[in-house]
């Protein structure tokens, strides 16, 4: 069997940055990067939103990323009560497929041997040699000292294993790219309700030019007898009449986090196959960037590693690094989620209506939880767990 010293499955963004770090700490590595597409010449499902501050910390940003910069999030309430949060940091609507392919090219600059258009079908338990031998659905496999699973949710590799092989609380989202969209360009919009999203949320992310990125996405536990279909018809009629559909797409979310292994001797998984989205923005760009940057590091080690002790030491430093990193947040995060979910849509209605007195830039969160605290206990209540 051929074999290499790492393989990388996924050539999303945590499986690009785990390249981009393994590869710049050491050049004389065999690394082989699979995808089962050419994910930069299809549409990405995805609302592309991303932080400044948390994206510019994950990767060195090119400005041909950033499709949008953006500087306000407004949030409706049911009622359609809006309250205008201004970031000073501001955030940015990147193309990912362009950010994608440019990561890919460097990697391919550095020697990483990329094939794309083939499926990982399974990843082995370690052999005596140290070695995982990594399946596709055609072609031989291929023998690696490290396999980074950067697949995504849905491929379960290392089922049967130790680790976390399946996603955490997948919800369903599905999304429509739409031109004739009239909503303010400088901001990304969030509406919350029953009606709107049942445990979710649904969005409005501007592409400049009057085009946007309408979703919504409903928690896992609300989504029985709602068809999210209708659910983002019923939407569009009601707030984006004139909105020309160009295409519509369904996607997955994982949004549930636990400790946990997410490393095993010869495999570590980051980004959303390692749980790594936030639970409640449901964001998890920046994250997979992060995530894969520490499996990068993590990866280096363990083909460096001495002996079976050093690397089981490696496996738990890399979990402590992502708790440190954004899992002991999310921790809050998750348990908070399924609290916010029950609070009654009038509580959010009279919270809006309060907090959209208040101009834009005097909306804080130390405010919103501030004047929540007083008037909206159940509201405070459901957010015990952040604090
Ligand atoms: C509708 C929707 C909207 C979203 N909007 C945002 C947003 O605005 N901001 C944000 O930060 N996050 C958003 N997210 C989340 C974000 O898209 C993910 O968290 C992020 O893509 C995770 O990156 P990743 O590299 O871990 O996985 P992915 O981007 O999913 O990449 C995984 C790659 O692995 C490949 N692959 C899968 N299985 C196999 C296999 N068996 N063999 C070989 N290759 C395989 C896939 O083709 C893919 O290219 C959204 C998600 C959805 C579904």
């Amino acid at each position: 069997m051929r074999g290499c010293d790492a393989v990388i499955i996924g050539a999303g963004p945590a499986g690009l940055r785990a390249g981009l770090r393994l590869t710049s700490i050491s050049s004389s590595l065999s690394v082989s990067l699979i995808d089962r597409y050419v994910p930069w010449e299809r549409p990405i499902p995805c609302a592309e939103g991303v932080g400044r501050l948390g994206f510019e910390e994950a990767i060195e940003v090119d400005p041909a990323w950033i499709r949008l910069v953006v500087s306000r999030a407004n949030f409706y309430a049911p009622n359609g009560a809006c309250v205008s949060y201004t970031d000073a940091n501001k955030g940015f609507i990147i193309d990912r497929a362009r950010m994608q392919s440019d990561l890919a090219e460097k990697l391919r600059k550095r020697g990483v041997e990329i094939t794309l258009g083939v499926k990982v079908v399974r990843v082995s338990r370690v052999d005596k040699e140290g070695r995982r031998a990594v399946s596709f659905d055609k072609g031989e496999p291929l023998s690696a000292r490290v396999v980074i699973d950067a697949s995504g949710p849905v491929a379960l590799l290392g089922r049967g294993e130790s680790i976390c092989w399946k996603p955490y609380d997948l919800e369903p989202a599905y999304f429509a790219v739409a031109d004739g969209v009239d909503a303010a360009d400088d901001a990304v919009h969030i509406y919350v309700g029953g009606k709107v999203a049942p445990g979710g949320y649904a969005w409005v992310f501007p592409r400049g030019g009057g085009a946007a990125n309408i979703g919504v996405v409903v928690g896992r536990n609300q989504i029985k007898g709602v068809n999210i279909r209708e659910l983002l018809g019923d939407f569009l009629t009601k707030n984006y009449p004139k909105a020309k559909i160009r295409t519509y797409f369904a996607g997955c979310i994982p949004c549930g986090y636990r400790r946990g292994n997410i490393a095993l001797p010869g495999l570590i998984k980051c980004g959303d196959a390692a749980n790594a989205t936030n639970p409640i923005s449901r964001a998890g760009i920046t994250e997979a960037l992060m995530s894969g940057g520490l499996a990068g590091s993590a990866a280096f080690d363990m083909l460096s590693a001495e002996n079976g002790k050093r690397t089981k030491k490696i496996c738990a430093d890399y979990e402590k690094a992502w708790l440190e990193k954004r899992g002991a947040r999310h921790l809050k995060l998750a348990k908070a989620k399924d609290s916010l979910a029950g609070v009654p849509d009038e509580d959010y209605n009279m919270a809006a209506q309060t907090l959209s007195a208040l101009s834009s830039d005097k909306v804080s969160m130390a405010k919103i939880f501030g004047l929540s605290l007083s008037r909206f206990p159940r509201i405070v209540w459901a957010m015990r767990h952040l604090m």
